[in-house]
């Protein structure tokens, strides 16, 4: 790219001198890893499912086999949660350690991957026991000793963007995560602050021009969630074929049995039928507009 402002607020300087490990190298460069045998950067649009929040052990099993049989390549689900308000009624109970024993358990019987996210420093080593990728929260995506003692283990880590965050803050994260070494770096779209969301329920925006944005400049995989985007079940399915029409290298979905009671944010989890024509819907599109697909 040859033009003085690649990007809004980055220039070819800071291409060079700000994040030059995030930076694409011409073209057509493009990351190519694979984590637990899910290739990312290639030809498949890896699917991240579950609920938001690891709720109990039956709920874990009872998603990661039917996501499973569905098709999603791992399970996503809290066991720590950074809730916006620090009051938590029994239902919002994180399950922290048992929670992480759960996913594990699940990852075993059912043989699917697990992302969930680490808060805190002092449990990095416990959860990447279990975890197959580092979920980096949108709320700590400029907690850099969070993200280089993350990438220190080398495992595979996923930065969501914070709500209001530019693609230029959004890559100088991921360029701490570079420089310890660590390749496997994923970049999360998880919706923006705006004054009109189009409901009173929905606090964001769905940002899909930061992902052929921050394609022009980065070669690291973009995965895009549209649950948390929109916190609207029934803008989630739109949003994420729109998702990989707009060239999501993966995709985020909270999938719950119950979704209306979900733990947390019971709005927009969708349920397994549901996710099971969305699976088939963007396996479409992924087929016949971007040359990809959804299923291994
Ligand atoms: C999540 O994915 O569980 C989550 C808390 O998301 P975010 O950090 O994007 O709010
Ligand atoms: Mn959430």
């Amino acid at each position: 790219m040859d033009n003085k402002f690649p990007g809004k607020d980055i220039s070819q300087e800071d291409i060079k001198t700000k994040f030059p490990l995030a930076a694409k190298k011409k073209d057509n460069h493009k990351s190519r890893f694979t984590v637990a045998g899910v290739e990312f950067g290639g030809d498949l649009i890896p699917v991240f499912a579950g609920p938001n929040m690891v709720e109990s052990k039956d709920l874990i099993f009872d998603v990661a086999k039917n996501i499973k049989t569905i098709g999603a390549h791992f399970m996503r689900g809290g066991a720590f949660k950074p809730l916006t308000f620090p009051y938590r009624n029994k239902k919002y109970t994180e399950t922290r350690e048992e929670g992480i024993k759960w996913l594990g358990l699940a990852k075993e019987k059912y043989n699917i991957p697990i992302i969930t996210e680490v808060m805190e420093e002092k449990y990095i080593d416990m959860i990447s026991e279990v975890a197959d990728i580092l979920q980096i929260g949108s709320r700590n995506m400029q907690n850099y000793p969070l993200i280089t003692a993350c990438a220190k283990t080398q495992k595979p880590i996923m930065i969501k963007r914070h709500y209001g965050s530019s693609l230029r803050d959004w890559l100088g994260s991921a360029e701490y995560a570079l420089i310890e070494g660590n390749e496997k770096v994923i970049l999360c779209e998880r919706g923006v602050s705006v004054p009109h969301t189009h409901r009173a329920t929905s606090r964001f925006l769905l940002d899909l021009q930061v992902v052929p944005a921050a394609q022009e400049i980065t070669h690291l995989p973009i995965v895009v969630d549209p649950s948390h985007a929109t916190f609207w079940r029934a803008w989630v399915k739109p949003m994420a074929l729109a998702s990989i029409a707009s060239g999501a290298d993966g995709i985020m979905l909270e999938v719950h049995p119950d979704p209306e009671n979900s733990a947390v944010d019971p709005l927009q989890p969708i349920n397994y039928d549901d996710f099971k024509s969305l699976m088939l819907q963007m396996d479409k599109i992924s087929n016949s507009i971007m040359g990809k697909k959804i299923f291994k």
